[in-house]
């Protein structure tokens, strides 16, 4: 008997178990899917963070050159923030994204 993780409440249950003991979900029949399931939800998870990262790095670039000038002062840092912020949680989406993919089911 080994112990697995629920994959609709993440909660240890054992493998032989017909369903969750926590949130009644049937793990014999649909586990299988239930994973891929979980799996792809990840992804787009994942997905959608990678956008919002992508977004964020050129939103600091749209706001560093805006009207055609350098930024200054005040806007200057929150382009600079916006840079750092999209261009480091972009890195981290995609690590995590070749890390995700790596565990497949
Ligand atoms: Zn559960």
């Amino acid at each position: 008997m080994a112990l697995i993780l629920c994959p609709n409440c993440n909660k240890r249950v054992s493998d032989k178990a017909q369903q969750c003991p926590h949130c009644q979900v049937d793990l014999q029949s649909d586990l299988g899917s239930l994973l891929r399931i979980q799996h792809i939800r990840k992804s787009q998870q994942l997905m959608t963070q990678s956008f919002i990262a992508m977004t964020l790095f050129i939103a600091g670039m749209v706001l560093w050159f805006w009207g055609g000038e350098v930024a200054t002062g005040l806007r200057s840092y929150a382009a600079l923030a916006c840079f750092v912020f999209g261009f480091v949680g972009y890195l981290i989406v995609r690590i995590r994204m070749v890390l995700h993919k790596r565990n497949s089911v």
